[in-house]
């Protein structure tokens, strides 16, 4: 049974009531994530505590977890990758905001008062993808060594050439 999520949320009146939104999302909802993954299936665990920091920033502090099939770029099969990300994100309303508290805090700029829970989920899920998908140890990475291999043997050969005497008789006669 999943775990139903509000759609949009007011952070700061959840906030005040401290609230604790957990449930589900199916991954085949978030269309940015749709776009590197070979699979619809599975979903995100969400937990999402709305409270404020020592300092009084309002914040949301979290886990995601979940399991997306990716695309190795090299070898092009497709592997599992495991999130396991856990957040803290401070909540700002103008780019100034942000500008002050980037240097220490992650923020997120909410704009309405609202705040989209996919949009936020998703966010999340892609920070924490790899920049380029690819097998932790990917068996093309041994093909890749026999290739360099090659390569050397051809670097000799060109060696052996400019050794040869003809060559140098036929610099001789450019001369
Ligand atoms: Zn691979």
């Amino acid at each position: 049974m999943l775990n139903r999520l509000p759609i949009e949320v007011n952070p700061y009146y959840l906030i005040e009531q401290r609230r604790i939104l957990d449930g589900r999302i199916p991954l085949r909802t978030l269309s940015r994530i749709q776009e590197l993954t070979r699979s619809n299936e599975g979903d995100v665990a969400v937990y999402l505590e709305f409270i404020r920091t020592d300092t009084g920033l309002p914040t949301i502090k979290g886990t995601l977890d979940t399991t997306i099939s990716l695309q190795c770029q090299r070898c092009l099969g497709l592997y599992n990758f495991e999130i396991n990300s856990e957040f803290e994100v401070v909540l700002i309303t103008t780019d100034a905001e942000a500008e002050r508290l980037q240097d220490s805090y992650d923020t997120w700029l909410v704009e309405n008062d609202k705040i989209f829970i996919k949009d936020f989920v998703e966010d999340e899920l892609l920070l924490s993808l790899p920049a380029i998908a690819k097998h932790e140890d990917c068996e093309l990475n041994e093909a890749a060594k026999f290739v360099a291999f090659d390569v050397n043997s051809i670097e000799i050969k060109q060696m052996e050439q400019k050794d040869n005497p003809f060559a140098v008789l036929k610099d001789i006669f450019k001369n």
